[in-house]
């Protein structure tokens, strides 16, 4: 378990560090401030493990590794879920959170 965590706050801090590198700024991406919203893409192809996260649902970005074990972030505001490979689901930060805009 705590070999877990640790792991876990290694790759929060991979993945963070890798994008303010790419994109030049600081942004937050797993901290209890940061708040995403989950969209899975609604065809045929989502699955029921895809579909057991609502869409819209609310998950706070200290939570997500747990969860998302394969997540990717993608741009400061989109992060990918990877629940399974070629899985399209992705979570958006949720920019009406105190009012924060993504420039
Ligand atoms: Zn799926
Ligand atoms: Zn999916």
């Amino acid at each position: 378990m705590r070999q877990k965590n640790v792991y876990l706050d290694q790759t929060r801090q991979r993945l963070t560090a890798r994008l303010n590198r790419v994109i030049g700024a600081s942004y937050s991406f797993f901290g209890d401030d940061d708040k995403w919203l989950y969209f899975a893409v609604g065809d045929d192809r989502t699955c029921e493990q895809c579909m057991q996260y609502e869409v819209g649902k609310s998950f706070v970005g200290a939570e997500l590794l747990a969860i998302f074990p394969y997540l990717d972030i993608v741009d400061v505001d989109w992060i990918d879920v990877n629940i399974h490979p070629n899985c399209r689901c992705h979570l958006r930060r949720n920019v009406s959170y105190k009012g924060v805009e993504i420039p």
